[in-house]
């Protein structure tokens, strides 16, 4: 089934504590579409420059995402964004944002792309990502993403955008910077009383956590030894969870749970290398290994309180 994302596509120049790159292929859409690649297939709508090159595309062309929509752009360059990670990891300190030939970009999808039935709304100008969903009105399941530098700057068109997706995939400090609260249970009902259906926060090394309306399901971070760059792991966990999601033809809440899981074992690959290097070499066996350990993880036995307590008493 297909899926279409609409985001940056990006040169990032990013520094760590453990390493720097001055420039690597970066941008939500990117991190998102690899990830999602591995589940079904991926169609990206965003704009590059001129400097955007063979070396970059064929990143997409090895994991077959359909770039028939990436406009190119010949007398302008690439979005840029400049970030630092310090000790740390779960805050990305931004030192500069070139928005280049997004600042004039204008989405327009072709044919096929306005027919995709699931749609993530990458990080990008919120008034971008409400064109794209106008075009895809009859999409069956569409969630977005954003970040602290729209909704400081644009935070009515942030919320607008909200109103019209059924799944919010955010951090949690963008959570309570939308919501106005501290307090992330009161966060996660304000922000689906905007009108979506689901929420997910993500919270770094602490996991990620599913709202509903009904439910509440929360899942711990794969327990890595090593994290070289977080930069896109908001968007590759994304790419999983809609990946899986767009390869199913029932939604319902199991599945959603499953996405979680996908979702946390992609962006724990992708942290494991600088920008999209390790998602770029995974192979399926890899992934089925880290499901596998999740469930491990989190499963227990549920015994009532009188056998539990028997054996001390
Ligand atoms: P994340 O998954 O949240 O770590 O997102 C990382 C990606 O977001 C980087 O590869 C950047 O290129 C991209 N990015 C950073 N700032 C912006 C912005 N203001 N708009 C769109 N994309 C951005």
């Amino acid at each position: 089934m297909s899926l279409l994302v609409v985001g940056s596509v990006a040169f990032d120049a990013v520094e760590t504590p453990f390493g720097k790159r001055e420039r690597m292929l970066g941008g939500s859409a990117t991190h998102f579409s690899l990830s999602a690649s591995f589940f079904t297939d991926v169609r990206v709508v965003g704009v590059v420059g001129a400097d955007f090159g063979q070396e970059q595309l064929d990143v997409f062309a090895r994991h077959e995402v359909d770039t028939g929509d990436l406009e190119r752009v010949p007398d302008g360059d690439t979005f840029f964004w400049r970030g630092r990670y310090d000790y740390d990891l779960n805050t990305a300190h931004t030192l500069d944002t070139q928005l280049n030939v997004f600042a004039d970009f204008k989405p327009k999808l072709s044919d096929a792309s306005r027919q995709s039935r699931f749609v993530f709304l990458g990080n990008i100008q919120p008034d971008l990502q409400r064109e794209v969903r106008a075009q895809v009105a009859g999409a069956e399941l569409v969630a977005l993403d954003t970040m602290n530098y729209w909704i400081n700057t644009v935070p009515d068109s942030v919320m607008q955008t909200i109103g019209g997706v059924h799944i919010v995939i955010i951090n949690d400090a963008e959570a309570r910077q939308l919501s106005g609260e501290p307090n992330l249970i009161r966060a996660a009902r304000k922000i689906l009383d905007a009108g979506p259906q689901a929420l997910v926060i993500k919270r770094g090394e602490h996991g990620a956590a599913l709202f509903t309306r009904e439910s509440y399901f929360a899942i711990p971070a794969y327990p890595l030894e090593s994290v070289f760059d977080p930069t896109g792991a908001g968007d590759t966990f994304a790419g999983g969870f809609m990946g899986y999601l767009a390869s199913h033809e029932t939604i319902d809440d199991a599945a959603m749970r499953r996405a979680m899981i996908y979702g946390s074992v992609m962006a724990s690959f992708n942290v494991e290398e600088f920008g999209t290097e390790r998602v770029d070499r995974l192979t399926h066996e890899e992934i089925n290994e880290r499901f596998r350990m999740f469930k491990r993880m989190t499963h227990f036995e549920e015994i009532p309180f009188e056998r539990a307590v028997r054996a001390s008493k």
